[in-house]
Protein backbone atom coordinates (compact mmCIF):
# COMPACT_ATOMS: atom_id res chain seq x y z
CA UNK A 1 0.00 0.00 0.00
CA UNK A 2 1.06 3.35 -0.70
CA UNK A 3 2.21 5.50 1.99
CA UNK A 4 0.87 9.29 1.42
CA UNK A 5 2.22 12.46 2.31
CA UNK A 6 0.90 16.40 1.83
CA UNK A 7 2.63 19.63 2.14
CA UNK A 8 1.25 23.13 3.01
CA UNK A 9 3.78 25.62 2.31
CA UNK A 10 3.44 29.46 4.30
CA UNK A 11 5.09 32.51 3.90
CA UNK A 12 6.44 34.18 0.87
CA UNK A 13 7.55 32.87 -2.94
CA UNK A 14 11.34 31.86 -1.31
CA UNK A 15 9.59 28.88 0.93
CA UNK A 16 7.55 28.11 -2.43
CA UNK A 17 11.06 27.22 -3.72
CA UNK A 18 12.09 25.17 -0.93
CA UNK A 19 8.59 23.47 -0.52
CA UNK A 20 9.20 22.45 -4.30
CA UNK A 21 11.95 20.57 -3.73
CA UNK A 22 11.32 18.78 -0.76
CA UNK A 23 8.06 17.18 -2.68
CA UNK A 24 10.86 16.27 -5.08
CA UNK A 25 13.15 14.51 -2.32
CA UNK A 26 10.23 13.70 -0.56
CA UNK A 27 9.00 11.46 -3.08
CA UNK A 28 12.69 10.02 -3.72
CA UNK A 29 12.18 7.87 -0.78
CA UNK A 30 8.72 6.32 -1.40
CA UNK A 31 5.61 8.72 -0.37
CA UNK A 32 2.90 9.65 -2.74
CA UNK A 33 1.95 13.66 -2.89
CA UNK A 34 -1.67 13.84 -2.19
CA UNK A 35 -4.33 16.79 -1.58
CA UNK A 36 -4.04 18.30 1.96
CA UNK A 37 -7.27 16.76 3.81
CA UNK A 38 -6.98 13.35 2.06
CA UNK A 39 -6.52 11.28 5.19
CA UNK A 40 -2.99 11.56 4.26
CA UNK A 41 -0.23 9.58 6.50
CA UNK A 42 2.50 12.48 6.33
CA UNK A 43 1.67 16.66 6.60
CA UNK A 44 4.74 18.28 6.39
CA UNK A 45 3.92 22.16 7.55
CA UNK A 46 6.80 24.67 5.74
CA UNK A 47 6.31 27.31 7.73
CA UNK A 48 7.40 31.33 8.26
CA UNK A 49 8.52 32.93 11.33
CA UNK A 50 10.18 36.21 10.57
CA UNK A 51 7.66 38.26 12.34
CA UNK A 52 4.78 37.96 15.34
CA UNK A 53 2.01 37.77 12.69
CA UNK A 54 3.81 35.20 10.46
CA UNK A 55 4.29 33.13 14.05
CA UNK A 56 1.22 33.34 14.37
CA UNK A 57 -0.35 31.74 11.22
CA UNK A 58 2.31 29.06 12.07
CA UNK A 59 0.96 28.20 15.06
CA UNK A 60 -2.48 27.98 14.43
CA UNK A 61 -1.21 25.85 11.62
CA UNK A 62 0.11 23.53 13.84
CA UNK A 63 -2.70 23.89 16.09
CA UNK A 64 -5.06 22.15 13.08
CA UNK A 65 -2.57 19.89 12.25
CA UNK A 66 -2.45 18.24 15.71
CA UNK A 67 -6.59 18.34 16.11
CA UNK A 68 -6.42 16.10 12.99
CA UNK A 69 -3.73 13.66 13.98
CA UNK A 70 -6.08 13.61 17.62
CA UNK A 71 -9.10 12.53 15.03
CA UNK A 72 -6.72 9.73 13.41
CA UNK A 73 -7.39 11.71 10.17
CA UNK A 74 -2.98 11.98 10.09
CA UNK A 75 -0.53 10.03 11.79
CA UNK A 76 2.42 12.13 11.16
CA UNK A 77 2.69 15.63 11.97
CA UNK A 78 6.09 17.25 10.29
CA UNK A 79 7.26 21.47 10.83
CA UNK A 80 9.55 22.30 8.70
CA UNK A 81 11.96 26.07 7.98
CA UNK A 82 11.55 28.83 9.59
CA UNK A 83 9.68 28.44 12.34
CA UNK A 84 12.20 25.70 13.95
CA UNK A 85 14.79 27.55 13.20
CA UNK A 86 14.31 30.77 15.04
CA UNK A 87 13.67 28.68 18.17
CA UNK A 88 15.15 25.86 20.73
CA UNK A 89 13.94 22.54 19.33
CA UNK A 90 13.57 21.42 22.98
CA UNK A 91 11.12 24.49 23.61
CA UNK A 92 8.84 23.49 20.56
CA UNK A 93 8.66 19.60 21.95
CA UNK A 94 7.78 20.96 24.87
CA UNK A 95 5.37 23.07 23.54
CA UNK A 96 3.94 20.71 20.63
CA UNK A 97 4.51 17.01 22.32
CA UNK A 98 1.89 16.09 19.33
CA UNK A 99 4.63 16.89 16.50
CA UNK A 100 6.41 14.11 15.68
CA UNK A 101 9.21 15.86 13.35
CA UNK A 102 11.27 19.35 13.71
CA UNK A 103 13.06 20.35 10.75
CA UNK A 104 15.39 23.49 10.44
CA UNK A 105 15.97 25.27 7.28
CA UNK A 106 19.65 24.19 7.47
CA UNK A 107 18.79 20.72 8.44
CA UNK A 108 15.89 20.76 5.19
CA UNK A 109 18.22 18.65 2.80
CA UNK A 110 17.78 15.78 5.41
CA UNK A 111 13.78 16.10 5.72
CA UNK A 112 13.27 13.38 3.07
CA UNK A 113 15.26 10.75 4.65
CA UNK A 114 14.52 11.20 8.14
CA UNK A 115 10.62 10.70 7.60
CA UNK A 116 11.40 7.52 5.70
CA UNK A 117 13.16 6.37 8.99
CA UNK A 118 10.34 7.46 11.49
CA UNK A 119 7.37 6.00 9.15
CA UNK A 120 9.09 3.23 7.74
CA UNK A 121 11.36 2.30 10.48
CA UNK A 122 14.23 1.64 7.93
CA UNK A 123 16.41 3.65 5.65
CA UNK A 124 15.63 4.38 2.00
CA UNK A 125 17.95 4.02 -0.58
CA UNK A 126 16.56 7.58 -2.55
CA UNK A 127 15.26 7.02 -6.19
CA UNK A 128 15.15 9.62 -9.14
CA UNK A 129 11.08 10.72 -8.95
CA UNK A 130 10.04 9.72 -11.82
CA UNK A 131 8.67 12.84 -12.64
CA UNK A 132 8.77 16.54 -10.69
CA UNK A 133 6.15 17.61 -9.40
CA UNK A 134 4.75 21.47 -9.33
CA UNK A 135 2.46 22.75 -6.62
CA UNK A 136 2.81 26.24 -8.38
CA UNK A 137 1.17 26.82 -11.63
CA UNK A 138 3.53 25.89 -14.75
CA UNK A 139 3.60 28.76 -16.87
CA UNK A 140 6.00 30.88 -14.40
CA UNK A 141 8.48 29.48 -11.67
CA UNK A 142 10.57 31.28 -9.28
CA UNK A 143 14.30 30.96 -9.67
CA UNK A 144 16.10 31.26 -6.34
CA UNK A 145 19.65 32.48 -5.99
CA UNK A 146 21.24 32.13 -3.31
CA UNK A 147 19.86 31.83 0.27
CA UNK A 148 20.22 33.32 3.53
CA UNK A 149 21.66 37.11 3.93
CA UNK A 150 24.26 39.19 5.70
CA UNK A 151 22.85 42.33 5.13
CA UNK A 152 21.51 42.64 9.46
CA UNK A 153 18.73 45.63 8.88
CA UNK A 154 18.15 46.55 11.96
CA UNK A 155 14.41 45.47 12.08
CA UNK A 156 15.43 41.98 10.33
CA UNK A 157 15.04 37.96 11.88
CA UNK A 158 16.06 36.80 8.47
CA UNK A 159 19.70 36.11 8.78
CA UNK A 160 18.91 35.04 12.15
CA UNK A 161 16.59 32.58 10.34
CA UNK A 162 18.47 31.73 6.98
CA UNK A 163 21.90 32.14 8.23
CA UNK A 164 24.79 33.26 5.82
CA UNK A 165 24.12 34.71 1.80
CA UNK A 166 25.21 31.50 0.03
CA UNK A 167 25.12 31.59 -3.95
CA UNK A 168 24.25 29.08 -6.47
CA UNK A 169 26.66 28.82 -9.48
CA UNK A 170 25.51 29.92 -12.72
CA UNK A 171 25.34 26.10 -13.24
CA UNK A 172 22.83 25.06 -10.97
CA UNK A 173 20.80 28.20 -11.85
CA UNK A 174 20.88 27.38 -15.33
CA UNK A 175 19.65 24.20 -14.88
CA UNK A 176 16.70 25.02 -12.39
CA UNK A 177 15.53 27.50 -15.07
CA UNK A 178 16.17 25.34 -18.13
CA UNK A 179 13.88 22.31 -15.90
CA UNK A 180 11.02 24.62 -15.02
CA UNK A 181 11.26 26.07 -18.82
CA UNK A 182 10.40 22.28 -20.13
CA UNK A 183 7.80 22.01 -17.66
CA UNK A 184 5.99 25.58 -19.80
CA UNK A 185 7.18 28.45 -17.95
CA UNK A 186 7.20 31.38 -19.62
CA UNK A 187 8.63 33.35 -17.13
CA UNK A 188 11.17 32.90 -14.57
CA UNK A 189 11.08 35.47 -11.25
CA UNK A 190 14.67 35.52 -10.06
CA UNK A 191 14.22 35.95 -6.15
CA UNK A 192 16.53 35.65 -3.12
CA UNK A 193 16.47 37.39 0.48
CA UNK A 194 18.99 39.85 -1.15
CA UNK A 195 19.54 39.06 -5.11
CA UNK A 196 21.72 41.93 -5.61
CA UNK A 197 24.71 40.14 -3.30
CA UNK A 198 24.73 37.34 -5.86
CA UNK A 199 28.40 36.28 -6.66
CA UNK A 200 29.56 37.88 -3.64
CA UNK A 201 30.97 34.54 -2.18
CA UNK A 202 31.45 33.36 -5.10
CA UNK A 203 33.81 36.20 -7.28
CA UNK A 204 34.75 38.05 -3.94
CA UNK A 205 32.06 40.80 -5.05
CA UNK A 206 28.17 41.03 -5.63
CA UNK A 207 27.84 40.55 -9.43
CA UNK A 208 24.59 40.04 -10.30
CA UNK A 209 25.66 41.24 -14.38
CA UNK A 210 27.71 38.16 -13.96
CA UNK A 211 24.35 35.93 -13.47
CA UNK A 212 22.16 38.15 -15.86
CA UNK A 213 24.56 37.83 -19.17
CA UNK A 214 24.73 34.18 -17.97
CA UNK A 215 21.01 33.69 -18.13
CA UNK A 216 20.74 36.01 -21.65
CA UNK A 217 19.89 33.25 -23.90
CA UNK A 218 17.42 31.17 -22.31
CA UNK A 219 13.55 31.88 -23.93
CA UNK A 220 11.55 33.40 -21.38
CA UNK A 221 10.60 36.47 -19.48
CA UNK A 222 12.95 37.24 -16.76
CA UNK A 223 11.76 39.54 -14.03
CA UNK A 224 14.15 40.68 -11.07
CA UNK A 225 12.89 41.02 -7.43
CA UNK A 226 14.19 41.48 -4.00
CA UNK A 227 16.88 44.15 -5.42
CA UNK A 228 18.83 45.30 -2.12
CA UNK A 229 19.22 49.29 -2.78
CA UNK A 230 23.11 49.95 -1.96
CA UNK A 231 24.06 47.45 -4.56
CA UNK A 232 22.71 48.83 -7.23
CA UNK A 233 25.23 50.01 -9.49
CA UNK A 234 26.10 51.53 -12.82
CA UNK A 235 27.12 48.24 -14.73
CA UNK A 236 23.96 46.41 -13.27
CA UNK A 237 21.85 48.84 -14.69
CA UNK A 238 23.61 48.86 -17.59
CA UNK A 239 22.97 44.86 -17.80
CA UNK A 240 19.68 45.22 -17.30
CA UNK A 241 18.96 47.32 -19.94
CA UNK A 242 20.28 45.49 -22.89
CA UNK A 243 19.51 41.97 -21.88
CA UNK A 244 16.37 41.11 -23.99
CA UNK A 245 14.59 38.52 -21.71
CA UNK A 246 14.62 40.88 -18.51
CA UNK A 247 12.03 42.24 -18.51
CA UNK A 248 11.48 46.13 -17.75
CA UNK A 249 10.50 45.17 -14.17
CA UNK A 250 12.22 45.55 -10.97
CA UNK A 251 11.35 44.82 -7.57
CA UNK A 252 13.39 46.97 -4.69
CA UNK A 253 12.16 47.15 -1.37
CA UNK A 254 13.48 50.33 -0.13
CA UNK A 255 11.14 50.21 3.26
CA UNK A 256 12.22 54.34 3.51
CA UNK A 257 13.24 57.24 1.98
CA UNK A 258 13.97 59.41 5.16
CA UNK A 259 17.63 59.33 5.20
CA UNK A 260 17.62 59.11 9.12
CA UNK A 261 15.32 55.86 8.99
CA UNK A 262 17.70 54.44 6.34
CA UNK A 263 20.64 54.54 8.30
CA UNK A 264 18.48 53.62 11.67
CA UNK A 265 17.52 50.35 9.60
CA UNK A 266 21.01 49.99 8.31
CA UNK A 267 20.11 49.63 5.10
CA UNK A 268 23.68 51.14 3.74
CA UNK A 269 22.65 54.40 1.44
CA UNK A 270 20.51 57.47 2.12
CA UNK A 271 18.26 59.54 0.13
CA UNK A 272 19.99 60.73 -2.49
CA UNK A 273 21.33 57.49 -3.34
CA UNK A 274 17.94 55.92 -3.33
CA UNK A 275 16.74 59.00 -5.95
CA UNK A 276 19.91 58.61 -8.31
CA UNK A 277 19.74 55.20 -8.87
CA UNK A 278 15.64 55.60 -9.51
CA UNK A 279 16.32 57.71 -11.89
CA UNK A 280 19.40 56.42 -13.93
CA UNK A 281 17.12 53.15 -13.75
CA UNK A 282 14.08 54.97 -15.43
CA UNK A 283 16.74 57.05 -17.47
CA UNK A 284 18.39 53.32 -18.81
CA UNK A 285 15.18 51.21 -18.89
CA UNK A 286 11.88 52.19 -21.00
CA UNK A 287 8.66 52.12 -19.60
CA UNK A 288 10.27 50.49 -16.24
CA UNK A 289 8.37 49.02 -13.54
CA UNK A 290 9.10 49.51 -9.83
CA UNK A 291 7.36 47.57 -7.08
CA UNK A 292 8.41 48.42 -3.53
CA UNK A 293 7.70 48.17 -0.12
CA UNK A 294 7.94 49.97 2.93
CA UNK A 295 7.58 49.70 6.98
CA UNK A 296 5.49 52.41 8.52
CA UNK A 297 6.09 53.12 12.39
CA UNK A 298 9.57 52.00 12.68
CA UNK A 299 11.22 53.53 16.05
CA UNK A 300 11.43 56.99 15.89
CA UNK A 301 9.68 57.49 12.60
CA UNK A 302 7.49 61.18 12.75
CA UNK A 303 4.85 62.41 10.42
CA UNK A 304 6.79 64.55 8.70
CA UNK A 305 9.04 60.95 7.90
CA UNK A 306 5.96 59.81 6.21
CA UNK A 307 4.62 63.02 4.24
CA UNK A 308 8.77 62.27 2.40
CA UNK A 309 7.41 59.08 1.51
CA UNK A 310 4.61 60.35 -0.45
CA UNK A 311 6.47 63.56 -1.86
CA UNK A 312 9.06 60.20 -3.53
CA UNK A 313 5.52 58.66 -4.97
CA UNK A 314 4.75 61.88 -6.06
CA UNK A 315 7.84 62.55 -8.11
CA UNK A 316 8.99 58.86 -8.55
CA UNK A 317 5.27 57.40 -9.45
CA UNK A 318 5.94 53.84 -8.35
CA UNK A 319 3.94 51.25 -9.99
CA UNK A 320 3.16 49.38 -7.38
CA UNK A 321 3.52 49.47 -3.30
CA UNK A 322 3.20 47.22 -0.30
CA UNK A 323 3.21 48.83 3.00
CA UNK A 324 3.98 46.83 6.48
CA UNK A 325 3.41 48.11 9.84
CA UNK A 326 6.52 47.73 12.04
CA UNK A 327 6.81 44.78 14.11
CA UNK A 328 8.87 44.53 17.03
CA UNK A 329 11.03 41.41 17.14
CA UNK A 330 13.20 40.59 19.96
CA UNK A 331 16.76 39.48 18.30
CA UNK A 332 16.93 42.70 16.29
CA UNK A 333 18.85 45.99 17.13
CA UNK A 334 15.32 48.20 15.98
CA UNK A 335 13.40 46.40 18.70
CA UNK A 336 15.91 48.40 21.73
CA UNK A 337 15.88 51.56 20.02
CA UNK A 338 13.88 54.47 21.46
CA UNK A 339 11.23 55.91 19.83
CA UNK A 340 8.59 52.89 19.49
CA UNK A 341 5.95 53.87 17.86
CA UNK A 342 2.10 52.86 18.87
CA UNK A 343 0.90 50.38 16.68
CA UNK A 344 -2.56 52.33 15.49
CA UNK A 345 -0.16 55.07 14.48
CA UNK A 346 1.62 52.67 12.83
CA UNK A 347 -1.46 52.15 11.37
CA UNK A 348 -2.71 55.42 10.57
CA UNK A 349 0.10 56.09 9.06
CA UNK A 350 0.23 53.01 6.57
CA UNK A 351 -3.50 54.10 5.13
CA UNK A 352 -2.33 57.35 4.89
CA UNK A 353 0.44 55.75 2.17
CA UNK A 354 -1.66 53.15 0.62
CA UNK A 355 -4.74 56.11 0.11
CA UNK A 356 -2.12 57.97 -1.76
CA UNK A 357 -0.22 55.71 -3.72
CA UNK A 358 -4.22 54.26 -4.87
CA UNK A 359 -4.89 57.80 -5.96
CA UNK A 360 -1.90 58.50 -8.64
CA UNK A 361 -2.36 54.95 -9.62
CA UNK A 362 -5.81 55.14 -10.45
CA UNK A 363 -4.74 58.38 -12.37
CA UNK A 364 -1.78 56.59 -13.91
CA UNK A 365 -3.93 53.54 -14.75
CA UNK A 366 -6.37 55.64 -16.64
CA UNK A 367 -4.03 57.50 -18.59
CA UNK A 368 -3.45 53.43 -19.79
CA UNK A 369 -6.44 53.24 -21.26
CA UNK A 370 -6.79 51.81 -24.98
CA UNK A 371 -3.04 50.60 -24.55
CA UNK A 372 -2.52 47.37 -26.64
CA UNK A 373 -0.20 44.91 -25.07
CA UNK A 374 1.43 41.60 -24.68
CA UNK A 375 -0.06 39.18 -21.67
CA UNK A 376 0.63 36.11 -20.37
CA UNK A 377 -2.38 34.17 -20.17
CA UNK A 378 -3.05 32.59 -16.63
CA UNK A 379 -6.23 31.16 -17.08
CA UNK A 380 -9.94 32.05 -15.85
CA UNK A 381 -9.74 35.14 -18.20
CA UNK A 382 -6.52 36.36 -15.82
CA UNK A 383 -3.60 37.96 -17.93
CA UNK A 384 -0.12 39.39 -16.84
CA UNK A 385 1.86 41.53 -18.61
CA UNK A 386 5.53 42.38 -17.75
CA UNK A 387 4.42 45.24 -16.11
CA UNK A 388 2.45 42.91 -13.27
CA UNK A 389 4.55 40.58 -10.83
CA UNK A 390 2.84 36.90 -10.06
CA UNK A 391 0.95 36.71 -6.79
CA UNK A 392 1.71 40.29 -5.18
CA UNK A 393 0.62 42.94 -8.37
CA UNK A 394 -2.88 43.59 -9.78
CA UNK A 395 -3.75 41.94 -12.99
CA UNK A 396 -5.66 42.54 -16.09
CA UNK A 397 -9.07 40.47 -16.31
CA UNK A 398 -10.06 39.61 -19.95
CA UNK A 399 -14.40 40.95 -20.52
CA UNK A 400 -14.49 37.46 -22.18
CA UNK A 401 -12.96 34.16 -21.95
CA UNK A 402 -10.61 33.64 -25.18
CA UNK A 403 -11.18 30.64 -27.09
CA UNK A 404 -8.54 28.56 -27.63
CA UNK A 405 -6.16 30.04 -25.48
CA UNK A 406 -4.37 28.04 -23.02
CA UNK A 407 -2.28 28.91 -19.78
CA UNK A 408 0.73 30.13 -20.78
CA UNK A 409 0.27 31.54 -24.04
CA UNK A 410 1.14 34.58 -24.89
CA UNK A 411 -1.78 36.90 -26.45
CA UNK A 412 -2.13 40.69 -27.19
CA UNK A 413 -5.07 42.56 -26.07
CA UNK A 414 -6.28 45.70 -25.57
CA UNK A 415 -6.84 47.94 -21.92
CA UNK A 416 -10.19 49.08 -22.04
CA UNK A 417 -11.28 49.44 -17.84
CA UNK A 418 -10.57 49.66 -14.28
CA UNK A 419 -12.14 46.97 -12.15
CA UNK A 420 -10.58 48.06 -8.23
CA UNK A 421 -6.92 48.17 -8.85
CA UNK A 422 -6.67 45.65 -12.34
CA UNK A 423 -7.23 46.66 -15.10
CA UNK A 424 -10.29 45.30 -17.80
CA UNK A 425 -9.81 43.84 -21.28
CA UNK A 426 -10.38 42.83 -25.04
CA UNK A 427 -8.49 40.22 -26.62
CA UNK A 428 -6.95 41.88 -29.92
CA UNK A 429 -4.59 39.18 -31.25
S1 LIG B 1 18.10 42.55 2.99
FE1 LIG B 1 16.05 41.72 3.38
S2 LIG B 1 16.42 39.69 4.26
FE2 LIG B 1 18.36 40.77 4.38
S3 LIG B 1 18.39 41.68 6.43
FE3 LIG B 1 17.55 43.25 5.05
S4 LIG B 1 15.30 42.98 5.08
FE4 LIG B 1 16.26 41.11 5.98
Amino acid sequence: MQTNFSLISLGCARTLVDSEAMVQSIQSVGFTMVPEGTKEDVTVLNTCSFIQAAIEETEDNIQLLIDRKNKNEIKYVCVVGCYPSRFKESQLKEKYPDVDLWCSTKDEATLHKRMAEMVFNRKFTPETPKRYTKISPSHYAYLKISEGCDNWCTFCTIPKIRGKHTSKSIESIRHDAQLQMAMGAKELVMIAEDTTAWGEDIYGKPCLETLIEGLADLDAWIRLMYIFPSRVTDRLIDAMANTPNIIPYIDIPIQHVNSTMLSQMNRRHDKAFLETIIKKMKAAIPNLAIRTTFICGFPGETDDHVTEICDFLDEFQIDHIGCFTYSPERETRANKMDGQVPLDVAKQRLDRIMTHHHHQRGERQLKRLGDTIQVLYEGNRHCRSVYEAPDVDNCIILNQAPTSTNPGDFITVKLTGVSGIDFTAEVVG
